[in-house]
């Protein structure tokens, strides 16, 4: 990776790797038959095996290993033969005492993703786990220390995840935001999950790290938690980067540490050491086979997977002989299959994506490719400026229709060079000194009673005039 990345603090760079989590979207949970769903009462999508009563035994979800072979094939991964495995630690909202997860015999290996730029971030794994209940502390600020009590809701226990972990690839806050934006569009496409951070079923741990620009090994990193959107992220991994700077230029070492973001305050604070790190004796969970995929469903599998965002983006760019990132924002909107039809039916490709990307905000509505094609040919061949096509666009998206029927009925018939020219040659005679000032000035000049006369022909026409058209007109006349 180049350090080409804009420097939060001048002469050092920042490296990021991110560990994602994203809950799978299951009919049921991980290991049972209880519902995996977002919101409800508190502990109504639940069952035995969630709260891990004595006696219980987890049933693998055929769907969830299904969409973690997706997600590893999306992303280019090696799926591979796996094992569970128990991470043991305490804590309320995890009611067995362990999480099933994966150790080290993940379902997907080393991977890859690609930025809208064209970048590939390594991908160093993305493996299966059960996800843990949700604690509440009720007073002292929701801090568990200061709280009265707390409140434990198992809804989302056992809701099966997929943790992606990222290879510190990544400079910047930027490049965050990028990996994390891309690999939500990846996971939604392909329908493991919603992606809905807001709702936590995507959630980001971020490794942050500083160096020298052009040091080659890497800096002492640190983990922030508790990370909810693409702004916090952003605004961690700045706030997070001068406080490592500051301590090393201040002549102080990084301590490993994992961090906890606090978005009023803006800040990270430290949670625990690498030294109080929880040792969670890892060992392969008793109760479940090794998952062995075969090569038939793994086929079966990348067979069924739709078109991915960054084969769309090549695809688009291709048609329109633009960069992979030109295509970027459509491909995102969703807007593609609209632009790829109407470059086919050999519209301006400039065009299409300009109005795709500017005009579109309210979606495209009764827009079709064909009228969208003939729009742009009347753009194209002057007969409609670009103002007078943005309204005429507005118009096919609420209603549909013909182009040039709008056109027309908005009184945006073209005017016909004869008439322009009349009009361009009577206002000449009507501003003399102003003329002689075009076509004597220098360049400054020329310009500026150049717009002058731009001016009055559209006054004259009362809009109706393209500007480009009047340009050349005025040169042309000046120059002979
Ligand atoms: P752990 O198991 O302690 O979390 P890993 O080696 O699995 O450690 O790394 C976890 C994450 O930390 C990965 O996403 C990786 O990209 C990132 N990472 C590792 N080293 C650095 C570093 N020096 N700076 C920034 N991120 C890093
Ligand atoms: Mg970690």
């Amino acid at each position: 990776m180049s350090g080409t990345a804009p420097e939060i603090v001048p002469g050092w760079e920042t490296v990021i790797g991110l560990e994602v989590h994203a809950e799978l979207a299951t009919v049921t949970k991980m290991f049972s038959g209880a519902p995996n769903r977002f919101g409800g009462e508190p502990n109504t999508n639940i069952d035995p095996v969630s709260l891990g009563l004595p006696g219980t035994l987890p049933v693998l979800n055929g769907r969830a290993v299904e969409l973690a072979i997706r997600v590893g094939l999306a992303l280019n991964c090696t799926v591979q033969r796996s094992v569970f495995a128990r991470k043991n630690y305490f804590y309320p909202d995890m009611p067995k005492d362990f999480q099933i997860s994966q150790f080290d015999l993940p379902i997907n290996g080393e991977g890859w993703l690609e930025l809208a730029d064209g970048r590939r971030i390594g991908i160093e794994r993305a493996h299966l786990e059960e996800d843990t209940g949700k604690s509440t502390h009720v007073g002292g600020g929701g801090r568990i220390h200061e709280a009265g009590h707390s409140l434990v809701d198992y809804n989302r226990a056992g809701v099966p995840l997929i943790e992606i972990v990222g290879r510190p690839d990544l400079r910047g806050a930027e490049d965050a935001r990028a990996y994390v934006s891309e690999l939500r569009s990846i996971l939604v496409a392909i329908g493991a999950s919603d992606g809905k951070m807001e709702e936590g079923s995507m959630r980001v741990d971020c490794n942050v790290s500083v160096r020298p620009v052009g040091q080659e090994e890497l800096g002492t990193r640190c983990e922030v938690k508790n990370i909810n959107s693409l702004r916090s992220l952003g605004r961690a991994i700045e706030y997070e980067a001068r406080r490592q700077v500051d301590l090393l230029t201040a002549g102080e070492r990084i301590e490993q540490q994992t961090r906890h973001w606090n978005e009023d305050e803006g800040r990270t604070h430290k949670l625990r050491s690498k030294e109080e790190a929880f040792d969670y004796r890892y060992f392969p969970e008793p109760d479940l086979m090794p998952v062995e995929p075969s090569e038939e469903w793994i086929a079966e599998i990348r067979a069924d997977l739709p078109p991915l965002p960054r084969e769309r983006r090549h695809r688009l760019a291709e048609a329109a002989g633009m960069e992979t990132s030109a295509a970027a924002l459509t491909v995102d909107r969703g807007l593609d299959d609209l632009a790829m039809a109407t470059i086919d039916l050999g519209a301006d490709a400039g065009r299409v994506l300009v109005h795709l990307e500017n005009n579109l905000a309210d979606g495209v509505g009764l827009l079709t490719a064909g009228s969208f094609t003939d729009l742009i040919a009347l753009e194209t061949g002057g007969d409609l400026t670009a103002t007078q096509a943005k309204t005429v666009l507005a118009s096919l998206v609420a209603e549909g229709g013909d182009p040039a029927a709008i056109a027309s009925a908005k009184g945006f018939e073209s005017m016909d060079s004869g008439e322009l020219e009349a009009i361009v040659d009577r206002l000449i005679s009507e501003h003399p000194d102003d003329w002689a000032a075009l076509t004597a000035g220098d360049d400054k000049e020329r310009k500026k009673k150049s717009g002058f006369f731009v001016g009055e022909v559209m006054k004259a026409t009362r809009g109706r005039a393209d500007g480009r058209a009047v340009n050349e007109l005025l040169a042309r006349r000046s120059a002979g």
